[in-house]
């Protein structure tokens, strides 16, 4: 199945758009980027719900609010140099692709990361670069980045992470317990001043990693 630009625009609108998030850059990314092609087949018709759909592995397709809503956080600029942890489908890759210089993403379960690279390479996104590994420890080899967006929960932030920003960089994480978690903007202010803010409440899949939780969710220590 496939949607029209016009059945896009109003997807953007409606849910992005009527909750407050305004810039034209993200809402034009997210009407050019066809989100059924992100999920199975027998879902495509459910792409453009207002909801996070499986994408198989007990994975997940987030939400399009909550892409929206981490993407504006990160507050781009057309020259920016994006991490994402947690590449799922490859789905915010594509919208990241749209509104950034160079998108380096993340996934730890191989099967998932060589769909989306192929179906990212298909629909033509030549900026974007999946990786295969533990993103709990971000890219220390291709660091700083002006944004760092990360896909699944932690119940602290990775140590690693806030270090991988460039001065002026936001890290987009959401951290708590599998009930209660917040979505965080940690920006990085100065050589060694960060700040944080609270977005709201999210709810993610965990983390995993070394510096994540352990297989099946509990903390690593
Ligand atoms: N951004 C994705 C999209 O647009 O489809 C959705 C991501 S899904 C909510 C979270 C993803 O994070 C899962 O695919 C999961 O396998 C992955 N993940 C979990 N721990 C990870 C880690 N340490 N490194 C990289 N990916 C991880």
């Amino acid at each position: 199945m496939r949607f029209s630009d016009e059945q896009r625009r109003i997807m953007a609108d409606c849910q992005i758009k009527a909750r407050g998030i305004t810039n034209p850059r993200l809402l034009a990314a997210f009407e050019r980027v066809p989100r059924e092609a992100f999920v199975p087949d027998a879902l495509s018709e459910y792409a453009l719900d207002d909801m996070p759909l499986p994408i198989g592995d007990g994975q997940t397709i987030s939400q399009p609010y909550i892409v929206a809503l981490m993407i504006d956080a990160a507050d781009l600029r057309p020259s920016a140099r994006v991490l994402e942890i947690g590449t799922g489908s490859g789905y915010a890759a594509a919208v990241l692709a749209q509104l950034a210089r160079e998108v380096f993403t993340v996934e730890r379960l191989e099967a998932l990361a060589a769909s989306a690279r192929q179906r990212l390479a298909e629909l033509g996104y030549g900026n974007v670069t999946v990786m295969a590994g533990d993103g709990s420890i971000g890219l220390p080899g291709l660091a700083p980045f002006d944004a760092i967006l990360v896909a699944a929960r932690a119940e602290k932030v990775p140590a690693a992470l806030p270090e991988q920003l460039a001065i002026g960089g936001h890290l987009i994480i959401p951290v708590g317990s599998e009930e209660v978690q917040s979505l965080l903007r940690i920006s990085r202010t100065g050589a060694d001043h960060w700040e944080e803010h609270d977005l709201g409440a999210v709810r993610f899949v965990p983390l995993i990693g070394k510096e994540g939780l352990a297989e099946g969710g509990s903390r690593m220590d």
